[in-house]
């Protein structure tokens, strides 16, 4: 690969010299040219800048001088030594070339431009020459980028990031870095690239340890010294989820589903990222939900959640007519007002997917006093430990089923009921009926802490159901702890 940088101070470029990139320039590996762009002034200053037209403050970068130092590098000149870039309007009268034109990329560093990225160094690793214009004072001209583009040339204005540098040549020593190790033989064990933060896999990096095991107090994580490579596999996958997700949910949120495992959606539901089925217009992508406190601007989203997700939740041979009648009498926007007016009575969590709305919630009836009974008159008889809560719905859109979504507004149901106290007494429980044919949300309670504690009869419409009931101790050490990322049926409606 050919780099040509343009600088007015070529010696800031010095630096390229030394490490791999100078080594890579020893070996033949990369043919690295600085330029002094005063070289192309023709005056006895050797002017490179003038005033702004419209006025303002600095000075800005002339383009008649970059132009000539551009068509020389670039080859762009009329009777320039290099052939001219396909494509190119100057090129379009030359006799067709027999093998494909070297790829010419010019880049232009400037704060108002498209992000560096590591793809874009990785694209850029495959092209044959760069052309680094280094800008100083308040810019070039912007008619020298917009006239090599018009002329064919694949032009590229660059920023590092959101910040305002002196001139360009930081970021040009940033793209020869970034560029020079992905060319062949640059690296000494490629396979260190393989991992790295921002490759395919879209994630930052693991943290990384060496010796001594223990530093400053600080010991490596245990398992790194296990020998067990699968383990250490799976930790360094976690790691780099759990950061990635902390610190670039921008870069979670365009992570490829097909590429999450089971356990990777288990880490990621812990930071709050689920991954919904796929829809018919769009391809599912991991979506943040926050589980929080319902408010009373909820009241209708809930309503409208309500009687998108209770038909499904029924059994099959409940009347359409009783599941209606059902909705108009408990959850209407009215009922979720009321529920969420009454927070000494009622616990409403939401799953709020932002601008996607609540795509869950869980409601829970808090007994107002220590003694007072649950519901339904046959549950006192199982639920034994007071004062007990009744976890009365968890409903998640059916797009969010199996995503965990389930799984986090239970844990953050425990996590608050077991919070609550009545009459100065924690709570101690919490219970739940599912309908007993109902397994998989057996299981998935289960996989919560919450054991069979026994049955219940309770009536919808004409149908006589049967639940199970399922309890949650809330007192300390005990209960297994949740599994997070775990999807969790439905309850039976009880109110
Ligand atoms: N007036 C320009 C603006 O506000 O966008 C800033 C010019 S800056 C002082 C001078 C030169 O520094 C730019 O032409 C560019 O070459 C370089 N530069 C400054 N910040 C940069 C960044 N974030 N990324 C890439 N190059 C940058």
């Amino acid at each position: 690969m050919r780099i040509d940088v343009l600088t007015i101070f070529p010696a800031y470029l010095d630096a390229l010299d030394l490490s791999l990139v100078g080594k890579a320039r020893r070996d033949g590996l990369l043919d690295l040219r600085v330029h002094d762009l005063r070289d192309w002034t023709t005056d006895r200053h050797r002017t490179v800048d003038d005033t702004p037209f419209g006025g303002g403050a600095g000075m800005v970068m002339r383009p008649d001088v970059w132009g000539k130092a551009l068509d020389d590098v670039l080859g762009t000149a009329p009777a320039a030594e290099v052939a001219p870039a396909a494509g190119t309007a100057r090129a379009a009268g030359a006799a067709p070339a027999a093998t494909a034109p070297p790829r010419r990329v010019l880049l232009v560093p400037t704060p108002s431009g498209e992000r560096f990225t590591q793809a874009l160094a990785e694209d850029l690793a495959a092209a044959d020459q760069l052309v680094l214009a280094c800008g100083r004072y308040e810019g070039i001209d912007a008619r020298v980028a917009e006239h090599y583009r018009h002329t064919g040339v694949e032009v590229h204005e660059i920023s590092l990031g959101d910040y305002v540098l002196n001139g360009g040549e930081v970021a040009a020593l940033v793209v020869v870095e970034a560029v020079a190790r992905l060319l062949p033989g640059v690296i000494g064990n490629p396979a260190s690239l393989v991992e790295e933060s921002h490759g395919a896999a879209g994630l930052l990096e693991y943290p990384v340890y060496t010796k001594p095991p223990v530093w400053a107090g600080l010991a490596v994580p245990e398992v790194l010294t296990s020998g067990d490579h699968g383990k250490v596999a799976r930790w360094r996958r976690d790691q780099a989820l759990a950061r990635t997700a902390e610190r670039r949910p921008d870069m979670v949120a365009r992570l490829d589903p097909a590429a999450l495992d089971r356990a990777d959606r288990a880490v990621l539901g812990r930071h709050g990222w689920f991954v919904p089925a796929p829809a018919a217009d769009a391809a599912p992508a991991p979506v943040r939900v926050r589980v929080r406190r319902g408010t009373a601007a909820d009241a209708a989203a809930l309503a409208e959640l309500a009687a998108a997700t209770f038909p499904l939740a029924c059994p099959p041979h409940m009347a359409e007519a009783d599941v209606q009648a059902f909705i108009a009498a408990h959850l209407t926007a009215a009922h979720f007002a009321a529920y969420l007016a009454d927070d000494a009575r009622y616990l409403v969590l939401v799953a709020d997917a932002g601008r996607a709305g609540p795509v869950g919630y869980t409601l829970t009836v808090l007994p107002l006093t220590a003694g007072e009974e649950p519901d339904a008159a046959d549950v006192a008889a199982v639920v034994t430990a007071r004062p007990a809560a009744e976890l009365s719905k968890v409903y998640v859109r059916p797009a969010f089923q199996g995503s965990g979504v389930a799984g986090a507004l239970l844990d953050a149901t425990v996590a608050e009921a077991a919070g609550r106290a009545v009459d100065d007494r924690q709570l101690a429980a919490l219970w739940l009926g599912t309908n007993k044919a109902n397994r998989r949300a057996q299981r998935s309670y289960s996989r919560h802490g919450f054991v069979v504690a026994g049955l219940r009869r309770f009536r919808v419409g004409e149908s006589l159901e049967e639940d199970v009931v399922m309890v949650r101790d809330l007192r300390p050490a005990t209960g297994p702890g949740a599994a997070p990322g775990t999807a969790v049926g439905e309850t039976t409606p009880s109110r």
